[in-house]
């Protein structure tokens, strides 16, 4: 774990040696100091993007309105970010403007909460000024500064807070549990997108049944698309054990499965998701509530992918599945897709000597059918006698 941060001190070295400041910050420094995995390692810095950008032999213009520059250095990448105020907050949303400052101790305090609030040199000592370190021994959330005021300043931040509880198994201390019961309502103006990020995070985290009872219970569900009334159903959630690499198909299918909305793929749209994953959980919410048996019709139809996400689905949901069984049947199949079938519509054309029509796509399917039943054997001249055409012309 510290060998990423060693790896990554040329870039506090560079940037002192140019007169500056910086630090490591932000999650790396929490997920250092509880010994999770680090994922990125994020610097914060008293120079200005512009200013950064001349002490790097490689840079990338990722996130330069909001102050970041991605460096190239060592053949890792960092986004090192120039110290920051946020300016002034409407509609409860990240203001789009910020404020390039020189303090660390600013920086830090615009942070949403004190165990992300902890800056780490280039010696690894901590500079702490709203005892993150504390916080994070005693499993505590705690907001940086007033718990109301930050929530006001970006309502996403009390998702993070759920977030975070579920990732870390923490609790949320008492003022900041308050303000996020009093304030929930704010969460009406954060955008979905960002929203939805925060849910799949927080499902994949080890107190997830923890964090959606907290959902329920201070009534956050009504602002979560499509789950406003569904209380009841994000307890029967909360009580599923998910597995640790679920995808997020198989999140979403569980959702589903959940709060059984009326119309699936418009309540999967309203979570904004790309049009694929709506097409699949919809699909396989549809064979799992039909309560549909496994034929090799529906296997070879449903593919690898969608059977394994429906058994998935199945397994959380009662405990058993069929996974085993499945995967046997479809590796068995004759065929796995149309192109392997050994006739084409143009043989169909020359043994019948008929024109094409609607004739044709339904014979084709009808020779898929048995072939995949393994009523039919895959082969030309089986084919040709089962449609009844005569042997020898060809
Ligand atoms: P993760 O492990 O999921 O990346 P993280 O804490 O690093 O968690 P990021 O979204 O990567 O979260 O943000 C990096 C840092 O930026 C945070 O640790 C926090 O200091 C600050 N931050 C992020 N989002 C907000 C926000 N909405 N309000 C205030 N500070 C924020
Ligand atoms: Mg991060």
């Amino acid at each position: 774990m510290k060998a990423q941060f060693i790896q990554a001190l040329p870039v506090l070295e560079k940037l002192e040696a140019a007169g500056f400041e910086a630090y490591f910050v932000g999650g790396a420094v929490r997920d250092f100091l509880l010994g999770r995995k680090i994922s990125d390692v994020d610097i914060a810095t008293s120079a200005f993007p512009e200013e950064v950008k001349t002490i790097f032999a490689r840079t990338y213009d990722t996130g330069i309105k909001h102050g970041t520059v991605t460096v190239s250095e060592g053949g890792e990448h960092y986004e090192v970010t120039t110290f920051r105020t946020e300016g002034t907050y409407t509609d409860f949303r990240r203001p789009e403007e910020v404020t390039f400052i020189r303090s660390l101790k600013e920086d830090l305090l615009r942070r949403d909460f004190t165990m992300n609030a902890i800056a780490m040199d280039r010696h690894f000592a901590f500079h702490d000024p709203f005892q993150g370190q504390e916080a994070i021994k005693a499993k505590s959330i705690t907001a940086v500064g007033d718990p109301k005021a930050r929530f006001h300043e970006d309502a996403l931040r009390m998702m993070r807070a759920v977030r975070f509880l579920s990732q870390l198994d923490f609790t949320l201390e008492e003022k900041t549990a308050r303000a996020l019961a009093e304030e929930i309502s704010l969460l009406a103006h954060v955008s979905v997108e960002r929203v939805t990020v925060e849910w799949l995070k927080l499902h994949r985290g080890k107190a997830f049944s923890r964090a959606v009872q907290m959902i329920a219970e201070v009534g956050m569900e009504a602002y979560l698309p499509g789950l406003s009334g569904k209380k009841t159903a994000l307890f029967e959630l909360s009580s599923w054990t998910l597995p640790e690499a679920a995808s997020d198909e198989l999140l979403w299918l569980l959702l589903m499965v959940a709060t059984k909305p009326a119309d699936v793929k418009t309540a999967l749209k309203a979570w904004r998701l790309p049009n694929r994953t709506i097409k699949q959980v919809a699909a396989a919410y549809a064979f799992l509530m039909d309560e549909e048996q496994w034929t090799k019709w529906h296997l070879y139809q449903a593919g690898r992918a969608l059977f394994t996400l429906i058994e998935d689905g199945r397994l959380v949901v009662t405990g058993q599945n069929e996974y085993a069984a499945c995967l046997l049947a479809y590796e068995a199949l004759p065929i796995h897709s149309r192109s392997e079938l050994q006739v084409t519509g143009h043989d169909l054309l020359a043994w019948s000597g008929k024109s094409g029509g609607p004739w044709l796509s339904e014979t084709l399917l009808r020779v898929e059918q048995a072939v995949v039943d393994g009523r039919l054997p895959n082969e030309k001249p089986e084919i040709r006698r089962w449609l009844g055409y005569g042997e020898n012309e060809s």
